[in-house]
């Protein structure tokens, strides 16, 4: 290329979101010819600094907008996408999110692509093909079934077919490659094939009962404008036929569905029953697949060959040519919310990205958060009941257990433990749910109190047995041998406070020394594979005793538990957090819906040492709504979320007083920017402000924490200052301190 540039001559430039933790999108130039070939939504690879990275074009900057002269130009390495990958829709779902967050648009559409795309992976990559050589050679496969099986089925395929569903009828590589061995088979590199195969029903639905029917049919008057729904139903009453009957008009009509549910690897009964209803490609995004599955996935639903696409959180940002249909599936569940990061709300972007693609949006649950009951208020959700249980299931009943006067062992009442036995008598399964793993929360010394304590955290450390002993933090990781002796007075009189799930195991397996103990929590089921084993084992078993933390407590469907007992609830009754109480109903109603289910009705037995806590009160004698009900008057008097706005500050370092004198300082700034002169009289300010506090676990992984509470009853005009405050902050703020800005946070911690 020449070196004398033509002043005259137009400055050909891109926009780019670069992955990098800046607020800037960053310029490029580029040649007239790149400039033609380049699609907003394509990636680009970059120089930045001296690292090379891989960006995403977010405009194309007209030539007769003047250059900035003082600035050089970089020009880009490669264009890598010959069209948009993410496409409008996701792209302005990305920038508003960017915005609403207050997180950088760089990293925020990271989000959005599979790692290999992130990485600069070419988009097509190409596909392992296999063809027949030899046509009519069967009788040379006589000793071998499935040898002979898959050249039989490959000779139907005169084109030849690709190895993933070759695979995907159960035909292994090794088979394959013993018939290419033989010289009958070869296999060939192929672009993948993205056409959309015809969806058809592959089963008859249910008959819907009168709340789904109604249900149905008011989300069906929706189906081409955007309409939010919650579907506010019963543990049991047949939400999924909902979701299935909707999605059966929508895949008709050509459009694609997106599922989302908290976890994928907790319910793999909701991805059985969607394959055993429709056959139709169904794309699986979740954390657990490797990053080539991933990909392919994400490329099916990109290009619209697979017409549903379930995934968890961040599958939300998927780009799909014709939307048609979103459903959050338990929409109360926290794992919706990125509680680091880009800490975005997937029910907040998917209720924006469905009034972006005008289609229908169903949010489902038996416990809709305290949020979208407001919405309902506000008229934004339409609300849909299911008020029976379906089939012949019946709500389970409830009772509590007084701990203070009842007589007990190892921790259970006696009562509990009478009910367990009757139950597991009559051949069926208890679940048994305590939030706590390991085996106990606290080693105590009885003789001077010392407890053990992480170093790091303001935190007890708990104590595992198991795969060998050990203290543990569930904070910061740390780990520490057992002591034999006390480490403040030498006596040899540690001992174990408080339980979790492996010491109730144990204790369990000596009350009743002949039944089968299936714990479920992190620590069983660490190993892969692990979950799948124990969901068969508890389908098969008809008597047992399942135990475990909140892996339990989701979506399940376990026909053989009649009886559900939670040991300890009051953790959740005594919590400071504003939204205990809203977690702790969920927790509640959650796990005693496991109760029941199938043909025989279900007991719910709750432990607690407050019996006439109003929570409880109203949870047993009326129903969730009537505590839902209860909780939006209280908010409104307190004027908490939903009824004001929040946001939360956190900062942190190696002094607590360093945090305390920064946010005081940046706190003043934001109430001299935000608030109006001269002041409206006995009003609450624009934007109320709580803190800077210590936050509730002050000390974690060594590093002091604090917050500060950000209140509005008016969002945009908070969003307005925020925006502003927010880019002041980190310009100001000491390299040493980090600080996070959290929008609707969740947590309090
Ligand atoms: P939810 O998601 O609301 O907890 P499910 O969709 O899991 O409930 O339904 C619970 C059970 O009831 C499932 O076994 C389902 O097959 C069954 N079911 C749902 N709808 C009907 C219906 N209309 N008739 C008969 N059985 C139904
Ligand atoms: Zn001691
Ligand atoms: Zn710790």
């Amino acid at each position: 290329m020449p070196n004398s540039v033509d002043p005259n001559s137009p400055i050909y430039r891109i926009r780019v979101a670069v992955p990098v933790h800046l607020y800037d999108c960053f310029d490029y130039k580029l040649s007239a010819e790149q400039y033609q070939q380049a699609h907003i939504g394509a990636r680009v690879a970059i120089s930045f600094g001296r690292r090379h990275l891989i960006g995403v074009i977010v405009e194309k900057i007209p030539t007769d907008v003047p250059l900035n002269s003082s600035f050089q130009l970089k020009a880009i390495d490669a264009l890598l996408d010959d069209r948009a990958i993410l496409n409008e829709q996701v792209l302005s779902l990305l920038t508003w999110s960017a915005n609403y967050y207050q997180f950088p648009l760089g990293e925020v559409i990271q989000t959005a692509l599979p790692s290999l795309l992130r990485q600069g992976k070419p988009y097509n990559l190409l596909a392992t093909v296999w063809n027949v050589l030899k046509p009519s050679a069967e009788n040379e496969l006589k000793r071998s079934e499935k040898q002979r099986n898959a050249y039989k089925l490959l000779s139907v395929h005169p084109q030849g077919t690709s190895e993933h569903l070759l695979n995907l009828s159960g035909i292994e590589n090794s088979t394959l490659k013993a018939l290419q061995k033989k010289g009958l088979i070869d296999t060939a590199l192929k672009p993948q094939d993205f056409s959309a195969p015809p969806v058809q029903m592959a089963q008859m639905p249910l008959t819907a009962n009168p709340d789904q029917r109604l249900a149905i049919q008011q989300i069906l008057k929706a189906q081409n404008k955007y309409q939010a729904f919650l579907l506010d139903g019963l543990t049991g009453s047949g939400k999924t036929e909902v979701y299935l009957q909707v999605m059966q008009e929508v895949l008709k009509k050509g459009k694609q569905v997106l599922v989302l549910v908290p976890e994928i690897g907790l319910t793999p009964q909701t991805i059985d029953r969607f394959q055993s209803r429709f056959h139709c490609h169904i794309a699986l995004l979740h954390s657990g697949l490797n990053d080539s599955k991933r990909l392919q996935a994400w490329q099916y639903a990109e290009t619209g060959k697979a017409a549903i696409i379930l995934g968890t959180r961040s599958a939300i940002y998927t780009p799909m040519p014709n939307l048609g249909l979103i459903i959050l599936d338990e929409e109360h569940d926290l794992s919706f919310k990125q509680q680091e990061g880009f800490r975005y709300h997937a029910r907040d972007v998917g209720l924006y990205r469905a009034a972006l693609a005008k289609c229908p949006i169903i949010l489902g649950s038996a416990t809709p958060s305290i949020d979208s009951y407001h919405l309902v208020e506000q008229g934004k959700l339409t609300c849909l009941e299911l008020n029976q249980r379906a089939g012949n299931a019946i709500m389970p009943k409830m009772h509590v257990i007084d701990l203070k006067i009842a007589k007990k062992q190892h921790g259970m009442s006696q009562q509990l433990l009478d009910e367990i036995g009757k139950c597991l008598a009559r051949k069926e399964q208890v679940l048994i749910f305590l939030n706590r793993r390991g085996y106990a929360p606290v080693l105590l010394c009885e003789q001077c109190a010392w407890q053990a304590n992480c170093p790091h955290c303001d935190a007890h450390l708990t104590l595992h047995y198991q795969p060998y002993s050990h203290l543990h933090c569930h904070h910061c990781s740390t780990i520490q041998r057992l002591p034999s002796a006390c480490p403040a007075c030498h006596h040899t009189s540690l001992k174990p406070i408080g339980m979790g799930t492996a010491k109730v195991e144990a204790s369990l397996q000596e009350l009743f020394p002949d039944q089968l103990i299936i714990r479920v929590d992190r620590d069983s089921t660490s190993r892969v594979g692990s979950w799948q084993k124990i969901q068969e084992q508890i389908h098969q078993n008809k008597s047992a005793i399942l135990l475990g933390t909140q892996m339990l407590a989701k979506g399940h469907h376990f026909p053989y538990v009649t009886l559900v007992a939670i040991l300890d609830i009051d953790a959740g009754l005594l919590s400071v957090d504003f939204r205990a109480p809203e977690r702790t109903a969920q927790l509640i109603v959650q796990v005693a819906g496991r109760s029941g289910r199938g043909e025989k009705k279900g007991d719910v037995y709750l432990q607690t040492h407050r019996p006439d806590h109003p929570l409880l009160l109203t949870l047993i004698h009326k129903d969730y709504r009537a505590f839902a009900k209860q909780t939006l008057i209280e908010r409104q008097q307190a004027l908490l979320p939903p009824y004001r706005y929040a946001a939360l500050l956190r900062c942190e370092s190696r002094s607590q007083e360093n945090n305390q004198q920064f946010l005081k300082q940046m706190s003043q700034q934001l109430q001299q920017q935000s608030t109006p002169v001269p002041l409206p009289p006995a009003s609450l300010p624009l934007i109320d402000i709580w803190g800077p506090i210590p936050a509730p676990m002050e000390r974690k992984a060594g590093r002091y924490q604090a917050h500060m509470v950000l209140l509005s009853a008016e969002r945009a005009k908070m969003h307005f200052y925020l925006r502003h405050w927010w880019q002041q902050l980190l310009k100001e703020k000491p390299s040493d301190l980090k600080i996070s800005i959290d929008i609707d946070p969740q947590e309090l911690n």
